[in-house]
């Protein structure tokens, strides 16, 4: 069966078609721009790619571009629509409906229209998503695939905020996590790594991306992740503050007289390592302003950025009586030796020794910890379509 997975955003859209026979990806894309002056497709086979340069004033128009790229008789990779027998759905919130993925059907829109609320940047452009294939290709199935499934297991003590209970029952404020396709791949590949049952495992899982979250996973169940009732709480990332006095946001929006927009977009948008180093978002920009040109707030913004995840692992460590294996995956986790060493400096009091020439690696499975370290340490790239795919077909079979 071959499946493909969507991952839409407000403007652009991710797309993966794999061949579950052998889990390859046969097809990957990225549509920029869509209902924005410049709308572009690019895809990619084996290396090579295809552009397509064309007005696309919605979402709708940029999935029917996809689909005529895939069936393309030059650049394609299938030669009619009804080889795909899924498409899976990349959602970024299914509240507290779903701990795991489902078909979707009306109730299942209702329900996701429901969540919307409590991810306004993101949900809605995941049912548009939705909703465009669906009228693109009637009879081929649907599936859900949640951010937030993954966290469902998380026990009370550590999803309840300390407000007002009734701001739980009655709007749903409570820590939901993300990224919970990703800390799920890793951490199962994790196991297989250590030839374990992941049901004996206590596992610390660092997504470290332009978002970052990092999760401990014992017993193969999600017990605390770093992100809250939003993708904002937890370490500081790429544009987002993460975790800060709840305090500074009434006093900045006093003094600076911003309103609950302004506020949000300074906090989502203007803060994490741009904010600090003032220079970029983007990781690689900042490593070279910190060590070619030795920017002191580019290098300030890099370490704040590790002490953070090191002060995560370690009450996360707390938090399951130990730690068996810390892994490191996304942008940043698979490709900054730099960024792994800085954070895994000092960790050898749980038991956690990173061997440094091991560590020189990127985007590759490997183990980089010593051969008697106690705690195991790992950089996983992850794969995010790859477990979209797998619960589709699962759930379609
Ligand atoms: P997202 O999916 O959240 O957009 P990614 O997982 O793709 O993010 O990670 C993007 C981040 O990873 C960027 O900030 C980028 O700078 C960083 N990154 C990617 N490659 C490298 C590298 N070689 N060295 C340092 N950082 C890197």
């Amino acid at each position: 069966m071959k499946i493909l997975v969507i991952n839409c955003g407000s403007s652009s859209l991710k797309y993966q078609l794999i061949n579950m026979e052998n889990e390859g990806c046969l097809a990957l894309g990225l549509v920029e721009r869509i209902g924005i002056e410049g709308s572009k497709l690019t895809q990619k086979v084996n290396g090579n790619k295809y552009i397509i340069e064309e007005p696309m004033k919605d979402h709708t128009d940029a999935i029917k571009l996809v689909l005529g790229a895939l069936i393309d008789s030059k650049h394609g990779v299938i030669s009619d629509l009804s080889e795909i027998g899924a498409v899976g759905h990349r959602i970024v919130h299914g509240g507290e409906k779903y701990a795991g993925s489902v078909i979707v059907n009306d109730k299942v829109m209702k329900n996701l229209e429901e969540c919307s609320k409590l991810a306004p940047l993101h949900n809605p452009a995941n049912i548009i998503g939705i909703n465009a294939c669906k009228a693109l290709m009637p009879t081929i199935p649907m599936v859900a695939v949640f951010d937030t499934a993954f966290h469902q297991t998380m026990p009370e003590v550590a999803y309840i905020y300390p407000l007002p209970y009734e701001l739980y029952t009655n709007n749903g404020v409570r820590k939901y996590g993300f990224h919970g396709t990703s800390h799920k791949y890793v951490s199962d590949k994790a196991a297989k790594m250590m030839g374990k049952d992941i049901k004996d495992l206590k596992l610390i899982t660092c997504h470290l991306g332009n978002g970052a979250s990092v999760t401990a996973v014992q017993n193969g169940k999600s017990v605390e992740t770093s992100m809250g009732f939003t993708p904002l709480e937890g370490i500081a990332m790429g544009t987002r503050c993460g975790s800060i006095d709840p305090a500074i946001l009434t006093y900045v929006m006093k003094e600076l007289n911003l309103t609950v927009d302004e506020a949000s977009d300074l906090m989502n948008k203007k803060s994490g390592v741009l904010g600090i180093s003032g220079i970029s978002s983007d990781f690689r920009d900042i490593e070279k302003a910190a060590w070619e040109d030795g920017n002191h707030r580019a290098q300030l913004a890099l370490d704040i950025f590790t002490y953070k995840v090191k002060k995560f692992i370690g009450s996360y460590a707390a938090v399951m009586g130990g730690v068996d294996a810390i892994v490191f995956t996304a942008g940043l986790g698979e490709n900054s030796p730099e960024t792994r060493e800085d954070i895994c400096s000092g960790l050898e009091f749980l038991g956690a020794v990173l061997d440094k020439s091991k560590n020189k690696v990127r985007g590759k499975e490997v183990e980089i910890s010593t051969d008697d370290s106690k705690t195991k340490i790992f950089v996983i790239p992850t794969n995010e379509e790859l477990v979209i795919a797998r619960d589709t077909q699962g759930l379609v079979k």
